[in-house]
């Protein structure tokens, strides 16, 4: 019964009714094991977000196993896109194994960032998230920042035991393995060996030491609520810095309201005029409208003005849904899962965020 099933891609119920709504499949694609919606079904087809894609089931098969054996786990996190790239419940599964918590994609943060204030926000937001880590510390696999450091450390702490990447998709896992190859000089990949993991049908990236012991690649599990999961390849790169960020600063009275172009929208109800500062890609438009006019100009521009979401867009892009807070009086970030965040400097406020339906928004203390 289609009624009870629901898309095993962004856990939507499914419906053959109606292509233009959420949830809609064609028939003919019931009898599959795996379902997946139209919309999922098109972002996983026509863009280049998840490249290993895997079940659920497969993964928590892997994590138990990592917590059967005795490992150092290193846990990639993507520093745009901490919340949305944080896997719930590895504590758990790793059993007593030492856990190394890494922050990619510093890179990206802007250039006057300060490390030892970033390390200790690193380090308060993995003890809130309910993880115990030996140590936190930062690289940009991209740019090739901090490796040495970042395997000195795991050489440090490995003890001489096999060390597991794991992280969410899109963290950097495949581009940081690549960087640690450089480093420890593997030639023409004859060190590399894949090697099957046990009870799937997946095989995972082994670069042996030289004690016996080797480092493994894990696949992925992939977050629902990132943005990434809502727009199409050629969107999601306006989305996805690929520069250090530059804050941009907006003096705000209240009733006002900010507009990421439209993927998602930030309102000042009520509060004292202050500075809002939106750390979003530099290819994203914010445009800053007054509140009672934001819905008509949604309704009347996105697509247009108000893009990303492009036209051709339109017919799959989800609702927008409210989320309300009332920010306390202390540095805020309001954080658009994969869009970015905005911060608000300490006087208080309450605030409306709008984002697409799935799409997470969540405050937290400021990273800056
Ligand atoms: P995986 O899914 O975890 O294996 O992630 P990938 O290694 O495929 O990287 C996902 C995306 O993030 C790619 O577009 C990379 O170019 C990019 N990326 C990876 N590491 C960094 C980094 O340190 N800085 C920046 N700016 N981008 C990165």
């Amino acid at each position: 019964n289609v009624q009870e099933k629901s898309c095993s891609g962004c856990g939507v119920k499914l419906q053959t009714q109606d292509k233009e709504k959420a949830g809609y499949v064609p028939k003919s694609a019931l009898a599959k094991d795996r379902i997946i919606c139209q919309r999922c079904f098109k972002i996983t087809h026509y863009s280049e977000v998840s490249p290993v894609e895997l079940t659920d089931e497969d993964y928590l098969r892997i994590l138990h196993s990592i917590g059967d054996s005795r490992a150092l786990v290193v846990k990639i996190v993507d520093m745009f896109d901490f919340n949305g790239s944080w896997i719930t419940g590895i504590q758990r599964f790793v059993g007593n194994n030492p856990i190394l918590v890494v922050g990619n994609k510093v890179d990206l943060l802007p250039k006057n960032m300060n490390l030892n204030r970033m390390k200790n926000w690193l380090q308060h937001s993995v003890k809130e998230m309910g993880l115990k880590p030996l140590d936190v510390l930062f690289c940009s696999a991209e740019k090739g920042m901090l490796i040495e450091e970042l395997l000195q450390t795991i050489d440090h702490y490995r003890k001489k035991q096999n060390v597991y990447i794991v992280g969410a998709t899109n963290v950097g896992k495949t581009t940081l393995i690549n960087q640690i190859l450089k480093k420890v000089g593997v030639q023409d990949n004859e060190l590399l060996t894949a090697s099957r993991f046990p009870g799937t049908t997946l095989d995972l990236i082994e670069i042996p030491f030289e004690d016996g012991s080797a480092l493994y690649d894990t696949p992925g599990i992939i977050n629902r609520h990132q943005m990434a999961h809502y727009i199409s390849t050629e969107e999601l790169k306006t989305v996805s810095p690929s520069k250090p960020i530059k804050p941009k600063v907006f003096q705000l009275d209240e009733q006002q309201t900010l507009f990421f172009g439209g993927l998602s929208r930030l309102d000042f109800v009520q509060g004292d005029h202050q500075s809002f500062v939106c750390y979003v890609s530099n290819l994203v438009t914010i445009h800053r409208t007054k509140l009672e006019k934001a819905d008509e100009l949604y309704s009347n521009h996105l697509g247009g003005l108000l893009s990303p979401p492009g036209e051709n867009q339109l017919s799959t892009w989800p609702k927008m849904k409210k989320h309300s807070f009332k920010i306390k009086a202390e540095p805020t970030d309001i954080v658009f899962s994969g869009l970015g965040w905005v911060t608000l400097k300490g006087s208080g406020a309450y605030v409306e965020a709008h984002a697409p339906e799935g799409v997470t928004v969540t405050v937290r203390k400021a990273l800056i």
